[in-house]
């Protein structure tokens, strides 16, 4: 047996190590609901000592768990409790990071089903409840992906394949040069991923149809151009900033008609379809082509988990395709011919305990419950001298200024600094805004009113000091 042989299978025989990865876990845990939200500066300034040589010998599995817990845990966020606010950045269920861990534990390849039987039943499973939780139609296929960018790539792909087939371009042999045109509209605030997707599908910003939006950033239905079917038409359930959702029944019925495909983005805001006070603004998406979503957002699974979902299963499959002599094709599902990779990981094995453990009622109630803790604290920042809330709250974000872009930034930087939460900053209508996003199954009405008060200390701070 080689010296390294030796030492893996000490290690892996000996669960003493694994007990430590699980009880640091558990210590993180049962602080997370207390601790400072976001890591101190010398937390951060600890991290130096990762700056080390590569290793020569393989180090002693105890002693880099050990280092990793000492110099890591303190420096991370604590977006696992509910004082978080930052980007779109949603918690996790316990249901979900125990399967995750038990997941890692069983390594497993989702590419095929004869690779993992366990990943290809339960992405079948999961694939069918996603239909069902976002009233779609029985035909939707899912790719369970990383997260919206990845969805939003591969569900252009997918259009790219087959507008330009119904114009007799097959792209997958005859590739973009001397292809039709494929004409791209979008609303002026589409998220930057879905303009990255439109890049890597090789179509170019140049070609997009920019069409104006409302006060909440929605596209405004009369100022679309005369659709066709080569349009790919690129919408959103979940405006970035505002939150605010795109009327999907109106245009996807034109471009229903019009022979165009739609595209939503959905990351955050599909979600709104799953709880019963809100589910009117995704009115209309089952019209739609295609559809991408994060379960790592608004669902609260844990990290690296979106799904791709495409009324055209062929035009998904066909985009995606790629076939070897080894690769065995199934009766089953095999899931690499919905996603741009081959190997996986089994990030379907914590979105199925996520929903299970939630259920239709739990979604519903954490969806909604979202929304009303943005509304409480966008009244309580309303009602308070020095902060102005510039959106309407249609879901759960929040987008506030001060009296100066100089004020609004120094205040969040205090907000940032007090550790009671965290909130960061965007640009919106040419001012600068911090943005709250309610994201957390965690968030309750005392971390409302306990983030609430550090925006009012900060406030003071800034125009006092
Ligand atoms: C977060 C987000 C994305 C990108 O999703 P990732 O999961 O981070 O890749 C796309 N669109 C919108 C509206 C988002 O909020």
């Amino acid at each position: 047996m080689s010296k390294i042989q030796e030492k893996l299978f000490k290690e892996i025989k000996d669960d003493s190590l694994f007990e430590k990865s699980l009880s640091y876990s558990k210590e993180y845990i049962a602080k997370i609901f207390d601790r400072d939200v976001y890591p101190s500066d010398q937390a951060i300034k600890d991290l130096d000592v990762f700056d080390s040589a590569l290793p020569v010998d393989g180090l002693d599995g105890h002693h880099l768990i050990e280092h990793l817990n000492t110099f890591g845990s303190p420096a991370t966020n604590a977006q696992l409790g509910g004082r978080y606010f930052g980007f779109v950045n949603g918690s996790a269920v316990p249901a979900g990071i125990a399967a995750k861990q038990l997941a890692t534990t069983w390594d497993q390849n989702s590419g095929l089903q004869i690779i993992s039987p366990i990943c290809a039943k339960l992405e079948s499973v999961v694939e069918k409840w996603i239909n069902k939780l976002f009233d779609l139609d029985d035909k939707c296929v899912s790719g369970f992906v990383t997260g919206t960018s990845a969805a939003n790539f591969c569900s252009l792909a997918a259009a790219r394949y087959r507008i330009l087939k119904n114009q007799g371009w097959d792209v997958n042999k005859k590739g973009l040069w001397n292809a039709p045109r494929v004409r791209i509209v979008a609303g002026k605030q589409a998220h930057s991923s879905v303009l990255k997707a439109v890049n890597m599908n090789g179509f170019g910003q140049e070609s997009i149809e920019w069409v104006d939006v409302d006060h909440q950033g929605r596209m405004l239905v009369d100022s679309l151009p005369a659709l066709d079917n080569t349009c790919l038409v690129l919408l959103q359930a979940g405006n970035v900033n505002s939150g605010a959702f795109d009327d999907f029944d109106n245009i996807c019925t034109l471009a229903n008609n019009a022979g165009s495909w739609v595209h939503i983005d959905g990351a955050f805001g599909l979600w709104a379809q799953c709880s019963s006070s809100l589910k009117h603004w995704t009115n209309g998406i089952a019209k739609a082509d295609s559809l991408a979503v994060d379960g790592h957002k608004t669902l609260n699974t844990p990290y690296d988990c979106g799904i791709v979902i495409c009324k055209d299963k062929d035009a998904l499959s066909s985009a995606m395709h790629m076939s070897a002599s080894y690769i065995m094709q199934n009766q089953e599902r095999d899931g690499m011919y919905y996603t741009a990779d081959m190997s996986r990981r089994s990030r379907v094995i914590e979105l199925w305990a996520t929903i299970c453990s939630l259920g239709i009622h739990g979604i519903d109630e954490m969806v909604t419950s979202m929304h009303e803790k943005a509304n409480l604290f966008a009244d309580l920042l309303s009602s308070a001298d020095g902060f102005t809330v510039l959106n309407e709250i249609d879901f759960n974000q929040i987008v506030v200024c001060c009296n100066s872009d100089e004020l609004t930034s120094q205040v969040m930087q205090h907000i940032q600094q007090s550790g009671d939460c965290w909130v960061g900053h965007a640009m919106w209508k040419n001012k600068r805004v911090i943005r709250i996003s309610i994201c957390s199954w965690a968030t309750t009405k005392d971390d409302i009113n306990r983030s609430f008060n550090a925006f009012k200390t900060a406030l003071e701070h800034c125009t006092t000091s």
